[in-house]
């Protein structure tokens, strides 16, 4: 229900739970929230619809997507993942080899289901009106008071929400995480991502090709038919020419970096840009506060991590807010949050020091980097168990590495230092 109108100015009504922001990842918690059973508010502008990315939902969220019976709907829209081939796209003395992952290995059907986001947050938009359990209010939020037993939240429009919980899904810059005095550890990368759509000649056979050049990655993912989606990782200063290239020159310039393997490019959308930083926030929780997706956590778009980490946020509140057999209790309890903070915070600070080090081991000149990079990736090429980690890493985190003969190689020393990510807090 888009209920602004429903929501006088003094509306006295103590929520259960505001969720704020209406991206992937609030649409998903005020969703999975609301059809648990709490008295959930939405309060966000409306979804972007104009958002050129695509998700690789990994099978965690589209499992996520099957509880909510999301599904049926979203996966006619995706494309499966089934095998991910990366390639050394630089000309340096020390080369990676070629490695492919096929999820066939792991016996899945598919590494992960890529999807325009505009057609994630339409679906979610649209089941988010249909639900009638929560209340939608297409506002901003424009300040915050943590009271004793709830939050008041302050619209743009002049009105207030009152609720035991707010769920902060307000993005990079959260005005909720500032409220609550939540500090940031927070970086910049010398990057900037172009992407776009493209349609090409040659069928993609469900693999994403990913070529690490000496600015980032240039990656097509696969889109159904004969499309693809491009994470194109340059120099800031790159960037804007490409932009501004007409279609025709684009496609042009693209496939010379793609080394032709779709065969012809053709572009179906103008191409949007996202300069790349980083952030981790140094609590997850507040009084009365929960952070989610990227008002908790932002990295480079490598290895279709960012909202899949965020949805598994997602899915660890609602774990904790919804435990089995257990009547509903006040979400907004400390002792809950502070197990939601504690659940996550490894995997939160695991996959941005992950992500962080093959990002940079790709940007230096530093050989022994570079000779640490292509070895992992020879032995990833010739022993299957570790290639069989790597994978399952990459899909779902906390997995133990068994049977494989060597040690585990360690992260790359980088010559300029990686962010020192903050530790969980008491
Ligand atoms: C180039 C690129 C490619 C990517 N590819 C992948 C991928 O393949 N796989 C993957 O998992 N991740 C990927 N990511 C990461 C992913 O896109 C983000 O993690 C995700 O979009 C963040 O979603 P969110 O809901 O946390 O935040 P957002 O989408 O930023 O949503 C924030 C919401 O908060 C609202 N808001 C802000 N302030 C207020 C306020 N004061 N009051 C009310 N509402 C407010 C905004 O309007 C918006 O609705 C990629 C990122 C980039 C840059």
């Amino acid at each position: 229900m888009t209920d602004t109108a429903a929501l006088p100015a003094s509306d006295q009504t103590l929520h259960d739970i505001a969720v704020i922001g209406a991206g992937p990842a609030g649409m998903t918690a005020a969703l999975l929230l609301a059809k648990a059973g709490y008295g959930t508010v939405l309060v966000a502008p409306p979804a972007n619809l104009d958002d050129g990315r695509t998700t690789a939902l990994l099978s965690a969220s589209a499992d996520l997507y099957a509880r909510l019976g999301l599904w049926e709907t979203l996966a006619p829209l995706t494309a499966p993942l089934r095998r991910m081939r990366m390639i050394d796209g630089t000309d340096r003395l020390i080369r990676a080899p070629e490695v492919t992952f096929d999820s066939a290995e792991l016996e899945l059907d598919a590494f992960g289901y890529n999807i325009l986001n505009k057609d994630l947050n339409r679906t979610l938009s649209e089941a988010a009106d249909a639900a009638s359990t929560l209340t939608r209010v297409e506002d901003t939020v424009s300040s915050y008071a943590f009271l004793e037993d709830h939050v008041v939240i302050r619209l743009a429009s002049g009105g207030e929400i009152r609720a035991r919980l707010c769920v902060a899904a307000d993005g990079r810059r959260s005005p909720a995480r500032e409220a609550a005095g939540i500090s940031v550890k927070s970086w910049s990368y010398p990057q900037t991502a172009v992407v776009l759509n493209l349609a090409h000649d040659q069928p993609h056979n469900d693999t994403s090709n990913e070529f690490h050049t000496p600015t980032g990655p240039f990656t097509l993912v696969p889109l159904p038919g004969r499309m693809s989606s491009l994470v194109c990782v340059v120099s800031p200063e790159d960037a804007e020419p490409l932009r501004a290239m007409a279609d025709e020159d684009l496609a042009l310039e693209l496939e010379r970096r793609a080394h032709s393997i779709l065969g012809k490019f053709r572009i179906a959308s103008r191409p949007q840009s996202y300069p790349l930083s980083g952030l981790t926030a140094n609590a997850l929780a507040g009084h009365r506060l929960a952070l989610i997706g990227e008002a908790a956590h932002v990295f480079p778009p490598i290895g279709a991590q960012g909202l899949n980490l965020g949805l598994r946020d997602v899915a660890c509140l609602a774990g904790h807010l919804t435990p089995a057999g257990s009547p509903l209790a006040d979400p907004g309890a400390d002792a809950l949050l502070k197990a939601y903070e504690k659940d996550r915070w490894q995997d939160i600070t695991s996959r941005t020091a992950a992500v962080d080090a093959l990002n940079r081991s790709l940007l230096t000149d530093f050989l022994p980097v570079q000779m640490m990079r292509s070895a992992g990736l020879y032995l990833a090429d010739r022993l299957p168990a570790l290639r069989r980690f790597l994978m399952k890493e990459g899909i779902a985190p906390g997995q133990r590495l068994k049977g494989l003969p060597l040690p585990f190689p360690k992260a790359p020393r980088l010559r300029f230092p990686a962010p020192k990510l903050p530790r969980l807090p008491r």
